[in-house]
Parts: C-alpha cells; sequence; structure tokens
C-alpha cells in the first residue's frame, strides 16, 4: 500500500516499542520490572476523580469550545500567572487532550518549510519528529554531561542562522533530568531577543523539582510574546491516561493552533477538563507528597548507579528520570539496554531513543516503587559485571 511522504515523515517514541516488548516477555512468564515508561506510578488524586465523576453526573458529555472551557482557561491563566510571575489572559490558553497536541500544533502553525528549529539533543523525540513533519530543518543543540546536561548559550549561538525560526527549550528535562536556572534562562534570552527567535518552552515537569524553584523562559522581559508555554496535568496530578494539557501563547498564534484543534479533536473531553479544573484549584498536597517521594527515589537510584563499575550518574535536578553514562560498558547503550531487558528483566531506554546525543547513555525512570528500583538496581549491577559486548 502506497503511504504518503508526510506520514513517512513522522517519527516515534521508542518508550512505546520496549513497553510491548516488555509485555512479550511477561506473557511468556518472566519477571520484568519498569523503568522505561515516563509516567508517575500514583494515583490521580481523590479530589480530582470525584470532579470528574461529578462532572458525568451533571452532563458535562458534550462538545466543548475548541479552546476549553472557559473556567478551566481562566483557571489556567491564574495559575500560570501566578507561578511564572507574568499576566496571562485566558484567550491566550488552548486547552489539548494531552500536551503533545500543543507541540504538534504549535510547530506546525510557526514552522514553514525550510525554517531551522534548534533542539535539545538529547530531547523528547516527538521534537524531532514533528519539526520535519511541518518540513522545517532540526538543529540539534548538544546537552553536554560535564555542563550538568544545561543548554551552553555560546553552543546555542553558533547555531542560529537567518533562517532559524524557533528554539524549544525543555526544563525540567526529559530524559536527563537537567534544569534551566535563571542566569541560563537570560543568556538564552538574550540571544532569542537578538536574532528574532520563538521559543517553545515545554515546561511539562515544572511542578517536579528538587531544589529550588522552577524558572520559565516566558517569565524574563521581552519573552512572554516570543513564547509558547507547555505544560499540563499528566506529570504532576498523575493524569498521564486522562489525556489533558495546555499552552499559553499569544493570541494570534492561540487562534492558529485553535484551529489545528477544530479541525484534528474539536476539544478535549467536557469531564476531563472539569476534572483539570478540580486539579488547579483543589488541594496540592497530594503533589508535594509525590515529589517527595519521586526525590527519595532518586538519592537511591543515583547513589546505587554511580556505585557501579562503568557506570556513573549525573544528579538529576527535576522530573523522574536518571541518565546514567554507560559509555564505558557499551559505547552506544543500545545492546546493554537490550541486554538489560532480555538477560535480566529490566526495561530501560537506550539514550539513543532521544537522539545521538544519548549515545552510551540509559534513560531509567524512577516512577515504580522503592522496593521495584531496588530489585532493578540488584540485577543493574550484576549486569554491569556480567555484560560483554
Ligand atoms: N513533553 C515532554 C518532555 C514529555 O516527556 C511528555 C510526555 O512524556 C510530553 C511533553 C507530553 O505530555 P502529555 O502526556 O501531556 O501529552
Amino acid at each position: 500500500m502506497r503511504r504518503s511522504t508526510l506520514s513517512a515523515r513522522l517519527g516515534t517514541e521508542t518508550a512505546f516499542e520496549v513497553l510491548s516488548r516488555a509485555r512479550q516477555l511477561e506473557a511468556q512468564g518472566r519477571h520484568v520490572l519498569h523503568l522505561e515508561i515516563g509516567e508517575p506510578d500514583f494515583p490521580t488524586p481523590r479530589h480530582i476523580q470525584e470532579a470528574a465523576i461529578r462532572a458525568l453526573e451533571e452532563g458535562y458529555t458534550r462538545y466543548t469550545p475548541a479552546a476549553g472551557l472557559p473556567e478551566l482557561r481562566e483557571a489556567i491563566a491564574r495559575s500560570v500567572s501566578r507561578t511564572r510571575g507574568i499576566p496571562v489572559d485566558p484567550e491566550e490558553v488552548v486547552v489539548t487532550p494531552g500536551a503533545k497536541p500543543i507541540l504538534a500544533f504549535g510547530i506546525l502553525a510557526l514552522v514553514d518549510p525550510g525554517d531551522e528549529v534548534i533542539y535539545p539533543d538529547p530531547g523528547f523525540p516527538i521534537y524531532e519528529s514533528v519539526i520535519r513533519w511541518a518540513g522545517g530543518h532540526p538543529v540539534p543543540l548538544a546537552l553536554r554531561e560535564e555542563n550538568g546536561f544545561r543548554v551552553d548559550p555560546e553552543v546555542l549561538r553558533r547555531l542560529v542562522t537567518p533562517r532559524t525560526r524557533l528554539l524549544i527549550l525543555n526544563s525540567p528535562h526529559n530524559p536527563c533530568g537537567s534544569v534551566l536556572e535563571q542566569a541560563d534562562l537570560s543568556a538564552i534570552a538574550e540571544i532569542c531577543l537578538e536574532h528574532d527567535l520563538f521559543v517553545l518552552s515545554d515546561e511539562i515537569y515544572s511542578r517536579i523539582r528538587y531544589d529550588g524553584a522552577h524558572h520559565s523562559i516566558a517569565s524574563l522581559p521581552g519573552m512572554r510574546e516570543r513564547t509558547l508555554l507547555l505544560d499540563g496535568f499528566s506529570k504532576t496530578y498523575a493524569m498521564t491516561g486522562w489525556r489533558l494539557g495546555y499552552g499559553v501563547m499569544p493570541k494570534p498564534l492561540a487562534e492558529a493552533v485553535t484551529r489545528f484543534v477544530v479541525n484534528v479533536h474539536s476539544c478535549a473531553p467536557a469531564m476531563v477538563q472539569r476534572a483539570g479544573l478540580a486539579a488547579l484549584e483543589g488541594p496540592q498536597e497530594a503533589v508535594d507528597r509525590m515529589v517527595a517521594e519521586f526525590r527519595r527515589r532518586r538519592d537511591v537510584v543515583v547513589t546505587a548507579l554511580n556505585a557501579m563499575e562503568g557506570i556513573r550518574c549525573v544528579v538529576p535536578s527535576g522530573a523522574f528520570y536518571a541518565f546514567p553514562n554507560v559509555s564505558a560498558l557499551d559505547p552506544e547503550g543500545d545492546r546493554f539496554a537490550a541486554y538489560l531487558l532480555e538477560e535480566t528483566g529490566v526495561a530501560v531506554l537506550s539514550g539513543t531513543a532521544f537522539g545521538p546525543g544519548g549515545r552510551g547513555y540509559l534513560r531509567l525512570s524512577y516512577a515504580a516503587p522503592l522496593p521495584q528500583l531496588e530489585e532493578a538496581l540488584r540485577r543493574v549491577e550484576e549486569a554491569a559485571r556480567t555484560f560483554r559486548l
């Protein structure tokens, strides 16, 4: 069958492939520990579930306005305004099923064929996929372990050309767990202002930070009007399966993104939007507890990895991923990752799932209960001793 060139340009996320291989092994009776998928292992807080049930009973079963229920857009505007210290008009908010559509529609609304887009490498694989889909030219921005996997503004500056349209930032970062501090963002903002760059700031892990507050480039002078800020409910409120996210962007861009919404999915599910409202306006203790637990696990995981022969791991400051360097065992990382799954039953992702910059690394998600992580670490330690290329 003949497929369109447009469909052939789309990439994918290896995490789902590894998950399906892990499930196959489980079906054969193998015991697999899942450190591959990026989703909190906690239940969605009860009051959010109850809000969705109430919404169903109250008749929130129909289409909503494409950009979202007015009360949810208002709550998001208040929340982003408070957390980023900037004024936000509800009309600048677009609600989507998960945050991923904001990435796709945002890039499609901003990038013309031939435009260059700078994105982090290693980084979330969907960035490169959608840049190519839009006909843009992806320009990887190397994040280096020596620099704590933060953006080096001088490296960024050297990548900018007259064709550069968009810069994608992700802090806290998937897969490295690095965060951009105020000084990093100021230096990056200076380059954006100097070269008239637009920024897609992926802040989906904004609430999962271990030391210090989250900073957004949108908060810096002159940046709000050139930033599409992406955030959502999946990670913060353990709501990955509900599919609810949003973008905050200048009104003309919000109109363009909403047009994609109208053409593709009409609106996010009404009862899920009501649940999102309860998430933003209700008690936040569950989020704090979850982040405290992630921090405890991070310390266990990173300490254990650093004690292993041939492995070293930078301490992540946010998100729930460890990104250990295993290049002494396997310069690529792919074969060690496959060995971990096939021989020891630990599902992880090879760093190469996040671009060439991930060569020689693994991504371990520590969104799993501590006893499972401890068992996984024991198996990884043994594998590091027995693995031969
Ligand atoms: N951005 C990053 C960096 C992510 O890791 C993810 C999810 O894994 C997303 C965006 C998409 O989030 P959602 O599940 O809300 O679509």
